[in-house]
């Protein structure tokens, strides 16, 4: 038996409830898959892979329930679009190597978050926000 867990869609905000079992412990729901990840539609036995992939608003298993309810989450890429909005999006479990958590990497690098990039030179920063592009 597991109980319902909502999480949302990172796209459009549309809130999907899992049901799940406990134990399996959220690492983070991304819309890209995680490298190294291997990922389940709802339908199947996710409790036994890493992660599981929805399509959003379309997933459609006992185990899913779609509301009508949508997310004003500060990350929702695009709060305007149109919801449940069709696309993919991934729920990652946390998972461990050697007793060590896993930090996945997105498989798509499309956020760097400074720091420990390359050793790149050190050229000017532009700092967190550079100047508006309209
Ligand atoms: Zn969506």
């Amino acid at each position: 038996m597991g109980f319902p867990v909502s999480y949302y869609c990172p796209h459009c905000g549309a809130v999907v409830e899992l049901e799940r079992d406990g134990y399996l412990a959220d690492k983070s729901v991304t819309p890209y898959p995680l490298e190294g990840w291997e990922y389940a539609d709802p339908g199947e036995e996710f409790e036994d892979a890493e992660g599981v992939h929805f399509v959003c608003g379309e997933s459609d298993a006992a185990e899913v329930t779609w509301t009508d309810v949508v997310s004003d989450a500060d990350d929702v890429e695009n709060p305007g679009l149109e919801s449940p909005c069709g696309r993919d999006f991934y729920l990652s479990f946390v998972k461990y190597e050697n007793g060590r958590e896993v930090d996945g990497t997105p498989e798509s690098d499309y956020v760097v978050i400074g720091g420990q990039g390359p050793a790149s030179p050190r050229g000017p920063n532009p700092g967190p926000r550079g100047p508006g592009y309209f």
